[in-house]
Order: C-alpha cells, then sequence, then structure tokens
C-alpha cells in the first residue's frame, strides 16, 4: 500500500538547497505569515518525491497500459509525434493576443484542418472553437435556437431518440427547447411511425448518432432527413463517432445540416481524465452565417480571424478553443489521409469479430450487423447471481479498462464495446478469452467474481458515497 505523501514526511527534512538565511521577510505583514507548525506541508527529499509521484503514476490506467475497450469514448492509439509537434515552441509559446499577421502559421494549420474536416464531414463551413463534443452540441442548439429566430418561427421542439448520448438532450434543454424522445423500435432503431408523431411546425431539430449509440446504422436515414426537413426541421449530426464512417459516408449525405465532431476520439488525440478535448462543428450553407465568431478565413493572401459575422451566435470561448488539440488532430489527418477509411473498415470489422465471439457467452439484445462499437446485456450473469458492475471490476484484474456500462439505458445491465482499430486481433483475442472465462467463472461461482477487483489501489467503493461524500482531504491523525 502506498503511504501518503504526508505520511513519508520527516519534519525538517528538504527537497531543495536554497536557503531563506538572506531573504528578508519583513514586507509581509505579519499576520499574513504562517508559522512553521502550522503548515502541515510534506517534508521529503527530491528523490522520494520523485519516486513517489511516480509510484502514484504507475496505478493509473491508460491505453499505454493496455486495452481500454470503452464504449462510446473511442480510445485508441494517439500517434506519439503529434505530441511533439503540438509542442514546437512556435505553436506552445504563441499567444493567443497576437496579432494575425504574427500568427500566420497558426492560422493556416486552423484553416486547413477546416477544410478537411470539410472534405470528412461534407459540410460547407466548419468551426474550430467548441472545446468538447457536448460544448460542440450547445454551439450548434445555439445556431438552430438563432436560425428560427432569425425567420421570426417560434420552434420549440427538439426530437431525440431514447438511445442517445445524455449529452444530446442537456446541451438542447441549455439552449430552452423542449425534449420529446422518440422511442427505438425493435430493431434498435428510430421507429419511423413514433417519429411521424411527433413531426410538427413546433419542430426546431432533430438530434441524431449514426450509428447509434448500440452501434446500429440507421437504415432509415434518408427517410428520417426528408420527414424532418419536410416539417422546417433542421437536422442535427452527433459525430463523436466519425470512426465507423469515415470514407464510406458523411452526415451531409445522409441530409445532416449541423455535425460536431470529436476530435480526441476519431483524430486521436489523447483524452480521459476530463480533457482537453476539441468538438468543432460543420454546418451546411444556409448556416454559415451563425458560426461563433472570430472564423478562420483566408483571402488568398492572409489568414486572418474574422469577426464581422452576419448572424453569429457570439463567442463561445475565449480565444480560439484548445488550439493544441488542433495541432494534434491536423497531423493525425495529414498522416491517415486516405488510410482514413481504412481506419473506419478496420473499426468496424473489430467490433463484429468481437461480438461473433461473445454473443454465444452474453446475451446480444440486438443481433445485427455493427458499426464500430456493439451493445452486449449481462442480464444471464445478473439471474446468474452476479451483474455487469462486478464483470467491469473483475476485468481490471485481468489488466483491462472496464468497458462503458449501463449505457445505453435501453439495455439492461448494459455492456458496451469500442474496440478501435489500432489493437491487434491478438490483444482482441486476449480480451474475447478473458470475457469468456469471466462468463465461466460467473456460472460456477458468482460469489467469487464479485469479490473483485483484488489487483488495484482501491478496492469496491461504494458507488453512491463515492460520488455523493467523497472523502479527498488528508486528515493529520
Ligand atoms: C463522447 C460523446 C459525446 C460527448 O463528447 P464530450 O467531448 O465528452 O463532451 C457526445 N455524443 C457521443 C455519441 C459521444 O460518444
Amino acid at each position: 500500500m502506498t503511504k501518503l505523501i504526508f505520511e513519508k514526511s520527516k519534519m525538517n527534512t528538504t527537497g531543495i538547497n536554497l536557503t531563506n538565511e538572506n531573504i528578508d521577510f519583513s514586507f509581509i505583514n505579519t499576520k499574513y505569515l504562517r508559522n512553521y507548525s502550522d503548515t502541515i506541508l510534506p517534508e521529503i527529499s527530491e528523490l522520494e518525491v520523485m519516486r513517489h509521484y511516480k509510484e502514484l503514476s504507475d496505478k493509473n490506467f491508460c491505453i499505454e497500459k493496455g486495452f481500454y475497450p470503452l464504449g462510446s469514448c473511442t480510445m485508441k492509439y494517439n500517434p506519439k509525434v503529434n505530441e511533439l509537434l503540438a509542442a514546437l515552441d512556435n505553436f506552445c509559446l504563441l499567444h493567443p493576443m497576437q496579432d494575425d499577421s504574427d500568427a500566420q502559421g497558426a492560422l493556416k494549420l486552423m484553416y486547413r484542418l477546416q477544410e478537411n474536416l470539410k472534405v470528412i464531414t461534407g459540410m460547407n463551413a466548419i468551426t474550430l472553437q467548441p472545446a468538447a463534443g457536448a460544448h460542440g452540441e450547445l454551439c450548434g442548439m445555439m445556431i438552430v435556437k438563432k436560425y428560427f429566430e432569425t425567420k421570426g418561427e417560434n420552434r420549440k421542439n427538439v426530437i431525440i431518440p431514447d438511445s442517445a448520448h445524455g449529452t444530446n438532450p442537456a446541451s438542447a434543454a441549455m439552449c430552452g427547447f423542449n425534449i420529446i424522445e422518440v422511442k427505438s423500435n425493435k430493431k434498435g432503431l428510430v421507429d419511423i411511425n413514433e417519429l411521424k408523431k411527433v413531426l410538427d411546425n413546433n419542430t426546431a431539430a432533430i438530434m441524431l448518432t449514426n450509428p447509434n449509440t448500440l452501434g446500429l446504422f440507421e437504415e432509415n436515414i434518408l427517410e428520417i432527413s426528408k420527414l424532418v426537413h419536410d416539417a422546417g426541421g433542421l437536422l442535427y449530426y452527433d459525430g463523436a463517432n466519425m470512426n465507423a464512417i469515415m470514407g464510406y459516408t458523411n452526415p451531409k449525405l445522409m441530409g445532416f445540416d449541423i455535425v460536431h465532431i470529436n476530435l480526441h476520439k476519431t483524430f486521436s488525440t489523447p483524452h480521459g481524465g476530463g480533457g482537453p478535448g476539441a468538438g468543432p462543428i460543420g454546418v451546411v450553407e444556409k448556416l454559415k452565417d451563425y458560426l461563433p465568431i472570430p472564423t478562420i478565413e483566408y483571402d488568398g493572401n492572409k489568414y486572418y480571424r474574422n469577426y464581422n459575422v452576419k448572424h453569429s451566435i457570439g463567442k463561445l470561448k475565449t480565444y480560439y478553443g484548445n488550439f493544441s488539440v488542433l495541432v494534434k488532430a491536423y497531423a493525425y489527418t495529414l498522416l491517415m489521409g486516405k488510410e482514413l477509411k481504412d481506419v473506419s473498415t478496420n473499426a468496424v470489422l473489430n467490433a463484429n469479430y468481437m461480438m461473433q465471439k461473445l454473443k454465444e457467452y452474453y446475451n446480444l439484445p440486438y443481433d445485427r450487423k455493427c458499426m464500430h462499437e456493439f451493445v452486449l446485456s449481462g442480464d444471464k450473469q445478473k439471474q446468474e447471481g452476479s451483474s455487469t458492475l462486478a464483470i467491469a471490476k473483475r476485468l481490471m484484474d485481468s489488466n483491462f479498462h472496464p468497458p462503458t456500462v449501463y449505457f445505453p439505458l435501453i439495455v439492461h445491465e448494459a455492456i458496451m464495446i469500442e474496440p478501435t482499430e489500432s489493437e491487434t486481433k491478438e490483444r482482441l483475442d486476449d480480451f474475447i478469452d478473458t470475457m469468456i472465462l469471466i462468463a465461466k467463472e460467473i456460472e460456477k461461482n458468482p460469489e467469487q467474481v464479485n469479490s473483485h477487483p483484488l489487483s488495484t489501489p482501491v478496492k469496491r467503493v461504494d458507488e453512491t458515497l463515492a460520488a455523493r461524500k467523497p472523502d479527498l482531504a488528508y486528515k493529520k491523525q
């Protein structure tokens, strides 16, 4: 068990050899000076500090340490060369307040990334400003709102399928829209008849993910887009999962008007642990003038930030999004080029391979060809006395990050697996074998499986209390 740094502390040990003897602190009002005895800072040597933090970092799970099949999150290989490029002095020492003429390289990079994303999504204009997928959704919904306001229409409803990512209804609600849920049919797709019932002249937009969060492709997407457009509404595409379709189709071909893309998922920039990310959005021609300011433009001679955009929703973020993420994503698009299509091919192949191998051992509620991810159910294991939660915890003891669990909500005991394209067949087989082993362990002795994890620094936590009453501060004994 790692000791806390406070427990390693020994009075008068020091990690630095600066002395304060010659520093005159008399300019500080004594009421602001602390006594030595009430600073409960750890005292520890430099080498021990380094060992302490190395030991802590070794406790983290990361993509470099093992397989990370977290459905909907696309945890894949992030080429290290991207990091080197993002760390170049000319990028990372550039100040965002610098004049456009000093920042031509950075602006050119952003402009070109926009151009690349236009090709990938089929959209007519892109903004790189949103800092995450959900932020992109917010941006998109603000555009929907402003678009109808400008047209003098007061449309209040946003339709969202019950399989949607939770951020979708949250983003639409933040813009003041009413959320209308539309049920999935037996195939796990949007029920067209249900959709027809809720479409009317109050429909501002529908938010869809395609493939949806079950990993299934909406076969009737063209019919859906026609129905929504005929009702005067817009189509918003949650493109967090472009990994599934790049080079095969795009949101424009499916009839969408707005799309966000998670650069930190499909375009490799590492994520997890809360950031940083980037969620650019693309729009069709008629929504171009609604994008947040400044837009990044090129006049044939120089690149510049344009603050003069007719119906702009305004600024969405200070400065211009997470620039270093944009550098990494741009490098990735250049590195891959046309091979982005192979990314999708292999992501879909890997997911189908795993799904076929595992469906004998776990329930597969929607047994159809999947896209880049698939959703199993731990129902059978639940009946045998274990649960999806226990399976997730048990995986940790075999050096696997657990998949996404209990999402999407429409599948009981959901286990959502996304292998991504960047894993080898051997690694996929290793995971498959472990999942099969766990299913067999549960048949024999569910209690034993329920006792995991055994090898992690923290064992079972009280899921509710850990979130509601986190105990994070060191209290001196
Ligand atoms: C990840 C994800 C989001 C949200 O993206 P963030 O960058 O986490 O805000 C939205 N929709 C889908 C389908 C996602 O997978």
